[in-house]
């Protein structure tokens, strides 16, 4: 089992530097560019069908760009919902709503935020006090005195190595032992990636950028708002959106595109653009292109894609702030962000500075990919969640359990349209990214957070990234 002690998380400064009940972030007072936050694509052919087959953030982007700028465009999914992996829970197991899926906003990122503008939802700053459970510290356990060596053996690195590798070669030494684990951490639970196939020189970037990175964000009432809502536009622009329908097949040749469904559902255009998640496209998958695309196939075997568990546990209270839980357990009085442990289920956060008895577990990497190979249910998860928790409390399953109100285990990688998180680098990735981004034949056209390699590599400004820039690249091939 990894340690799970993923450390520095960006942006989520301890209470001390952030000033509790800071108010809360105002739309009106989103940073960066207002308005539109995109240049809609010339329109050139508006009487030609575009198919767009996922309805995730790049899907729907892509659409809601295309069909404002006059372009006829049916958007195809196969669950019987729109936001693929942003995934906000109603109100129903909880009190509240819930994200099963992308929960923050990583800083202020120009289109995430100018579309939230756009659509006026406002953004809610997060923040807390991190808690390491097994040492009771209030940072992160890191290893901290080996950090000037760690930082220079990783700008001198020249020849990329997966992170595993890396780290034996340059930290294999007893003294090392928790900054390997701390390493090891961050990488399988924030990047939920593979630290045997991991770039370390992706992890550089990563990490050497991670002081700048500002504010850490989460959308009122759910990132599922900003779906709905590009949904609604697309709608109200004649667009259309066929839910729950999975497609096996894409039967293509120049300008001419066929999408088989499951039950024999078909869907014919001129221009397609893919957004399916890098998991699912994966061979040997249910998916497949015909004729085949060998070069997308390469590309996407040089990008990794990781493995994520999301634990949801709604209490009676928020128990960590009565005087005998946090007593016992050595955890801060007030002010609770995100807690660290060696349990199972490693990686817990609460929803700080909101008032909220929801603790959100995090499982990610080989550790999460193991679980969900051996077919661990929903049922056993939660359980292994609640056995985590109470040995981070120090008081037992039983206790914890008396008071669960609700829990509820997303296993993102059991879940056939997803297969997984999202992608990392590996030491293969090179020009991957790019190339999974270029138009075939001008007919087949490629979105989704694997394809976009700028800034914020993985998250749903990728995702819209990349959805904004396919819809420029089709209406370029009109
Ligand atoms: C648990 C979890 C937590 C995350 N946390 C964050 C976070 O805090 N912040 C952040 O920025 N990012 C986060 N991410 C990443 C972020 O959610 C994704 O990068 C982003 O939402 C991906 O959008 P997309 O459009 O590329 O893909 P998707 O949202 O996956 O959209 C692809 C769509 O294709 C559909 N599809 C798949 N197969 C088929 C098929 N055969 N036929 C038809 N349709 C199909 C899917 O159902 C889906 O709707 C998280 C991801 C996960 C899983």
């Amino acid at each position: 089992m990894e340690g799970g002690n993923y450390f520095r998380i960006p942006n989520l400064a301890p209470v001390s530097q952030q000033g509790a009940g800071r108010r809360p972030f105002q739309v009106e007072k989103i940073p960066g560019r207002s308005g539109r936050g995109f240049e809609p694509p010339p329109l050139n052919h508006p009487e030609m069908d575009i198919l767009i087959l996922g309805a995730g953030a790049s899907g729907l982007l892509a659409a809601r760009n295309l069909a404002r700028s006059g372009w006829k465009v049916t958007v195809v999914e196969a669950r019987d919902r729109v936001g693929g992996r942003i995934h906000t829970l109603p109100a129903g197991i909880f009190s509240g709503p819930v994200e099963s899926g992308a929960e923050f906003v990583h800083g202020d990122l120009p289109l995430t935020l100018a579309l939230l503008r756009e659509a006026r939802i406002p953004l809610r700053e997060t923040g807390g006090r991190f808690w390491q459970s097994s040492s009771g510290s209030q940072e992160p356990e890191t290893g901290a005195g080996a950090w000037p060596e760690w930082e220079r053996q990783l700008k001198s690195l020249e020849r990329d190595l997966p992170v595993s590798q890396f780290l034996k070669t340059h930290f294999g030494g007893p003294s090392y032992e928790t900054l390997r684990r701390s390493v090891r951490g961050f990488v399988s639970g924030y990047d939920t990636a593979d630290p045997d196939r991991a770039s370390t020189i992706s992890l550089r970037q990563e990490w050497l950028g991670m002081e700048e990175s500002g504010h850490q964000y989460r959308v009122a009432g759910g990132y599922g708002r900003l779906t709905d809502w590009l949904a609604g536009q697309i709608r109200e622009l004649g667009g259309e959106i066929r839910l729950g329908c999975p497609i096996r097949e894409v039967l293509w040749e120049p300008e001419k595109v066929t999408l088989m469904g499951e039950g024999g559902t078909q869907f014919s255009g001129s221009r397609l653009l893919v957004t399916l998640p890098a998991g699912t496209l994966l061979p040997p998958g249910k998916f497949q292109f015909r004729p085949g695309l060998e070069k997308l196939e390469r590309a996407l075997e040089k990008i990794g894609f990781g493995s994520v568990i999301k634990l949801l546990v709604e209490f009676t209270h928020p128990f960590w702030q009565d005087p005998v839980w946090y007593q016992r357990a050595n955890c801060p009085e007030t002010g609770l962000g995100m807690f660290f442990s060696g349990e199972p289920v490693p990686t817990w956060w609460t929803q700080y500075p909101a008032a909220s008895s929801l603790l959100t577990g995090w499982l990610g990497g080989p550790a999460a990919a193991s679980l969900s190979r051996k077919g661990t249910g929903s049922e056993e998860l939660v359980r292994l969640s609640l056995k985590s928790l109470g040995s981070i409390f120090r008081s037992g399953e039983k206790e914890v359990q008396s008071l669960v109100r609700g829990a509820l285990a997303v296993d993102w990688n059991r879940d056939p349209y997803s297969n997984g998180s999202y992608s990392y680098d590996t030491t293969d990735s090179g020009e991957a990214r790019r190339s999974l981004a270029e138009p075939v034949a001008g007919t087949l056209f490629f979105a989704g957070e694997a394809t976009w390699e700028g800034p914020s590599i993985a998250t749903v400004e990728a995702a819209l990234q990349s959805g904004s820039r396919a819809a420029v690249q089709v209406a370029a091939c009109g």
